[in-house]
């Protein structure tokens, strides 16, 4: 076990992560010194609080790329890149980098109390729904969880924070797997693989082996989507502990191995071992909240992480049935006319947005925004058969426009040449005159928010609004 007490740890980032490191750390009589290159006012603040609140924590505020004299250890926060020239200096020295998951897992069962498991979950799309799920089902169970790691209370505070768990539903993304190299889960999922956050990452190569971390060292089970080739081929690269087992998720008939969907209903592996079906029915499409595809197959890897666990299938079905997704995601925000107008704020890329548009017939589509240097051909060219029209807005609209003139020739498009916030009024009134009765109008960017909004939670809220707007209009 790691002796934290007179050790000099640097922590990168003065963020929620950062802060709570610190406080943790300083608490296991660690020197800690938070670095930030930031200076604001806020920042000046929030170090003064740390500073004054916590024994044993400096703030330096100004410069995050020199290495504090003494460091053995730095802990960094997500924003921070493998390039960056604090880690240049920390490789040059000798000094290990980790991340906030690394740190929460070194210090599980510290208080004597056994460890609880960890049920870990990545993919480019579909993280949080699915942890949020797979905790659902948990609960359902019985057992005492809490989704935490990418999301909710810092990871190292739940594994401090006194409160006895079973198990823990576990979100993590690429970065922080990327930092946490002693991670040893229960078992693990991906969900999906596709490019994104490569600026970060370096090349597609890096990010698919940072993601696959999370299967090293699984004990019980190894969860891939057999849709997803990549995603079985990093179990089959994972070094795991005897008898884990890889079990893959398919919206079609299982295979062996394998949970699916027959006949409307979510079976579990055994279906095709034993062929019982009624034995191994989980649940149905319908409790699936909502039962679009791409939900299907999160409910599906949720369901395999807790049936590795132990959980009965009952409790598969009554989780799925409690589960409420998250704002921003495939959230039906009204009716209006016949025409149903759903908000995906959260479809940040491509990936996502292409799963939301699988979701709905005929959809007049509103997107744009920050392209982050994706491409729309795909995309565009998999949709159009579903589109009735477009309202695009956001700095990189014109990718999207060209993809559709490429793809879609024939789909009506207004290009509303606007990036400030008003524009969401404009797109929604744009969007409703090209809708007929049974449409859908489906907020899903495939890009990022913040050329208009403060993030993808304010664009939504934004589109939200514009549609109780013109539907109190109308009425
Ligand atoms: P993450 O935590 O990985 O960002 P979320 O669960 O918040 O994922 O979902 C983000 C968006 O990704 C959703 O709004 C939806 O558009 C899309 N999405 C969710 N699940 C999937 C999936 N399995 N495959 C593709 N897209 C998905």
């Amino acid at each position: 076990m790691t002796s934290w007490q007179g050790m000099h740890i640097t922590v990168a980032g003065l963020g929620v992560s950062g802060v709570s490191a610190a406080r943790a750390l300083a608490g296991l009589g660690a020197s800690v010194t938070v670095v930030d290159g930031g200076d604001s006012e806020a920042l000046r603040e929030k170090a003064a609080a740390l500073e004054s609140s916590t024994e044993g924590v400096r703030v330096r505020l100004g410069d995050g790329d020199t290495l504090p004299e003494g460091t053995d250890l730095i802990v960094t926060s997500p924003g921070w890149k493998p390039t960056s020239p604090l880690f240049a200096a920390a490789a040059e020295a000798g000094v290990d980098v980790v991340g906030d998951v690394e740190i929460a897992w070194r210090l599980r069962g510290r208080d004597g109390r056994e460890a609880a498991a960890w049920l870990a979950v990545t993919g480019t799309n579909g993280k949080t729904t699915t942890t949020q799920m797979l905790a659902s089902i948990l609960r359902a169970a019985g057992l005492r969880t809490v989704a935490v790691g990418n999301i909710g209370t810092p990871i190292i505070d739940i594994v401090l924070g006194g409160e006895p768990y079973d198990v823990l539903a576990v979100e993590l993304s690429s970065y922080q797997l990327h930092w946490a190299p002693s991670l040893r889960a229960h078992s693990a999922a991906v969900l999906n693989l596709a490019p994104d956050h490569l600026d970060w990452h370096g090349s597609m190569e890096a990010y698919a082996a940072d993601k696959g971390r999370i299967y090293e060292g699984n004990r019980v089970a190894c969860v891939y989507n057999a849709a997803d080739k990549a995603t079985e081929d990093l179990v089959r690269e994972a070094d795991v502990e005897e008898g884990c087992r890889a079990i893959g998720f398919t919206l079609g008939t299982p295979g062996p191995s394998q949970l699916g969907v027959v006949e409307g209903i979510l079976v579990d592996r055994a279906f095709v071992e034993n062929r019982q079906k009624n034995a191994q029915e989980l649940a149905e499409v319908a409790d699936v909240n909502p039962p679009a595809p791409h939900n299907i197959a999160n409910a599906l890897a949720a369901a395999a992480l807790a049936r590795a666990f132990g959980v009965p299938p009952k409790a598969v079905r009554d989780g799925l049935r409690a589960f409420r997704p998250d704002a921003h995601r495939i959230e039906h925000v009204a009716d209006v006319d016949g025409v149903a107008y759903v908000d995906d704020s959260k479809a940040t890329n491509t990936h996502a947005a292409e799963a939301s548009l699988a979701a709905y017939e005929s959809i007049v589509w509103i997107a744009g925004g920050l392209a982050k240097g994706a491409t729309f051909d795909e995309l565009v060219s998999k949709s159009a058969k579903r589109l009735r029209g477009v309202v695009l807005i956001g700095a990189d609209r014109a990718l999207i426009r060209e993809a559709l003139a490429r793809h879609a020739p024939e789909v009506p498009v207004v290009d509303l040449e606007r990036t400030d916030t008003g524009a969401m009024l404009a797109a929604v009134r744009e969007a409703k005159r090209l809708a007929a009765a049974g449409d859908t109008v489906l907020l899903a960017p495939a890009c990022a928010s913040m050329d208009m909004f403060t993030n993808y939670n304010k664009r939504g809220d934004a589109f939200a609004e514009a549609v109780s707007e013109l539907a109190s209009a109308d009425g």
